[in-house]
């Protein structure tokens, strides 16, 4: 492992300064991901600038009824937040999904959202892939490819997005806080994240000395009315083959709305704004279900061993809003 220097931000302007002064620098929180990728030599930063003790730890009501939780609020902690559980429980059931206990203990919520992927090849530095270091071709495509993408995949990399929290913020409309070299910015999280294209190296539309300070929910009533459904290859502490986040306001067994984002499929957490729409104003019917998991998955193209992706996302989004209808009537 190469040597870096390491310094403890104590706040985050100073943080921020740190990481832009020096381009080997990276920001280190809980370390959960970064320091595995350390030490298989995927990554191979000069500097580590220390954020964890910053005051980032709070999760905070806003006026209105939205939420702000700030980018150190560890995953268990939020998971079992009182309000986070009864107004946005697709998001508690989303975190409870993730990982293992010990590593929701330690693992913040920005840390979350810029965990990288569990491609096999990318986490594999005697391997090709483009991910890691441009240029040098993509193991999966042609490879085993049976946990990658079907939707927004390029010809430079199929990989996933791995996190599951950031599946139920996107269908949240959540947005991002960042600072950085032009002050603070606000970002939604359906833009945080990127389709891989031609730079599959960038994972998010954030810039070198960017660090996310919090993020905030928008209040969302019927949010009460929502879950988190993943289907894995073991019962725990695995990743999505696919997952769906999903809140329905129904009114008469009428859909009014519907906020749907899938996990598993793509390079980010992909909202299904086709499903949305294609349910607007429809009966809460089964039939309507897989016709709106069929507008949005009618873009999806499989890879040589994952063609069984998009039936099963189509099951999983239709028992889910079964399953809120369910919840509903009662
Ligand atoms: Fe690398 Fe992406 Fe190809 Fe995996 S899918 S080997 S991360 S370029």
């Amino acid at each position: 492992m190469r040597e870096f220097a390491y310094e403890r931000a104590t706040d985050a302007g100073q943080a921020v300064t740190a990481v832009l002064a020096d381009p080997e620098a990276v920001f280190l929180g809980a370390g959960t991901n970064l320091v595995d990728h350390l030490k298989l030599g995927i990554t191979a930063p000069g500097r580590l600038v220390d954020v964890s003790r910053l005051p980032f730890d709070e999760i905070i009501e806003r006026p209105g009824g939205g939420m702000r939780i700030g980018a150190a609020v560890r995953n268990a902690d939020l998971a079992a937040h009182p309000l986070i559980r009864a107004r946005y429980p697709m998001l508690s059931a989303a975190l409870l999904a993730g990982a293992s206990a010990q590593l929701r203990n330690l693992a913040t919520t920005g840390g979350n959202l810029l965990q990288r992927t569990r491609c096999a090849y990318f986490q594999d530095p005697s391997t090709p892939c483009n991910k890691r270091e441009p240029g040098s071709g993509c193991s999966a495509i042609g490879g085993c490819d049976r946990e990658h993408a079907v939707l927004g995949a390029s010809d430079q990399c199929i990989a996933t997005h791995p996190s599951d929290m950031a599946v139920a913020m996107a269908a949240l409309d959540a947005v991002v806080r960042v600072l950085g070299a032009r002050g603070e910015r606000e970002i939604p999280v359906t833009r945080l994240h990127r389709l891989p294209d031609a730079e599959p190296d960038r994972d998010t539309v954030l810039e070198h000395g960017d660090l996310i300070t919090a993020v905030e929910l928008p209040a969302l009533d019927w949010a009460r009315r929502s879950t988190y459904r993943k289907v894995r290859d073991r019962a725990s502490y695995a990743f999505a083959l696919v997952s769906v986040a999903a809140a329905l306001d129904l009114a008469d067994g009428v859909v009014r709305d519907a906020r749907i984002a899938f996990g598993g499929l793509a390079h980010k957490p992909w909202r299904a704004y086709d499903a949305e729409a294609a349910l607007r104003g429809k009966a809460a019917t089964e039939a309507n279900f897989a016709a709106a998991a069929e507008a949005e998955l009618a873009a999806a193209r499989p890879q040589r061993q994952n063609g069984f992706k998009i039936p099963l996302a189509r099951g999983v989004l239709v028992a889910t809003l079964r399953e809120l209808t369910e919840q509903e009537s009662r």
